[in-house]
């Protein structure tokens, strides 16, 4: 049977330029799932896209990003950028994903009713049922989030059934502290996890690693702040990698894995980080997750593997 539409939008924030907190009612409630869980959103192809997105046939760009990475975005930065996207275009594995978007943008013109649907974890709290929150970045060449970031109140959107994934504290023994390491978007799940399972100034601790581009890029600040005030056993280390473009910030900067590797952990809670200790999250951009997990492994972390419960946990995006 072909997907409908069976939530309405119920809140939209904009954090920041290409970064949005978006928050849906399902027709039916409660909507049950365990945090850190991801659930499939969509909308149809008929949907307009947001009006700075770019044709879908151009390679990924996220909003905002520079030429500074193989993700080019052309309409910023013009000639440099074209011949970037000339070369990448000529790899097979770049025409293969050039093909690919080009039979979808095909796909949405033959097919309006079409639901385009992907994966989102769930930022909101697992046992409140009035809404669920996703946190998204803009993809300007993506299928997707330029229909969702053009969503307006009491729209209507597609919510998969269930919530899938085992990226939840379930596998954490007891007695062990939580590092959450997240780029981006990749905070979602740990706000989900936050917002469920910790007890403030309870035994076991929670740290967050959070790194974005500029400040004003680091979705849930304040809630994240308030509660390392409030709560002793909750430790949040906000990063940024563009200090020099962002010239008020006084806190952290460079790559997450830097970051970790800096003794920061062990400085905030005064525990080694060590498997002993703590179990390692790790969630969005895979440069991140794959650097990450080579030093963590070098220190004794073994990655998790469903049956084979490790102490290393990865969610990638892409
Ligand atoms: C388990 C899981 C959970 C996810 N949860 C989230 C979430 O909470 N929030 C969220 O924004 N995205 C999340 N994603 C990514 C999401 O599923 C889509 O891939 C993304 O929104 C792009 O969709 P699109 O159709 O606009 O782009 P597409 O046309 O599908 O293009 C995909 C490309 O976009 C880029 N991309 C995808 N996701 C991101 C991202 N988050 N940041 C930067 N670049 C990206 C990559 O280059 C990727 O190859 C999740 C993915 C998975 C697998």
């Amino acid at each position: 049977m072909a997907a409908e539409y069976n939530a309405t939008v119920s809140g939209r924030v904009e954090v920041a330029p290409g970064l949005i907190i978006l928050r849906v009612v399902p027709d039916r409630l409660p909507f049950e799932f365990k945090a850190g869980q991801y659930v499939v959103l969509g909308v149809k192809a008929s949907v307009l896209r947001v009006e700075e997105a770019e044709g879908e046939s151009e390679p990924s760009v996220v909003a905002g990003a520079r030429v500074d990475s193989p993700r080019v975005d052309s309409r910023r930065a013009g000639a440099g950028a074209a011949s970037a996207l000339a070369a990448v275009a000529g790899t097979p594995e770049s025409q293969a994903a050039v093909d690919a978007q080009a039979a979808a943008i095909a796909g949405a013109a033959a097919d309006p009713d079409r639901m385009i649907r992907r994966a989102y974890s769930i930022a909101s709290e697992s046992r409140a049922d009035e809404y669920i929150e996703f946190y998204l970045t803009l993809v300007l060449s993506g299928e997707l989030t330029p229909r969702l970031f053009s969503l307006k109140l009491r729209d209507r959107v597609y919510v998969g059934p269930k919530a899938v994934g085992v990226f939840t504290l379930d596998k954490v023994a007891p007695g062990k502290h939580v590092l959450m390491i997240g780029t981006g978007t990749g905070l979602a799940p740990y706000m989900s996890m936050l917002r469920s399972e910790l007890v403030c100034n309870g035994p076991r601790k929670f740290v967050v690693v959070h790194g974005a581009r500029f400040s004003w890029d680091l979705g849930y600040r304040t809630e994240l702040t308030g509660l390392a005030r409030h709560c002793r056993n909750f430790h949040y280390l906000p990063v940024i990698t563009r200090p020099a473009e962002d010239v008020t910030w006084r806190g952290r900067s460079g790559y997450l894995q830097n970051v970790i590797a800096s003794n920061a952990i062990e400085e905030e809670t005064g525990l080694p980080l060590t498997p002993d200790n703590f179990d390692i999250f790790l969630c969005g951009n895979p440069g991140m997750i794959e650097t990450v997990i080579a030093w963590a492994a070098a220190r004794g972390f073994v990655r998790d593997k469903g049956h084979d419960i490790g102490t290393l946990h990865t969610e990638e995006y892409w």
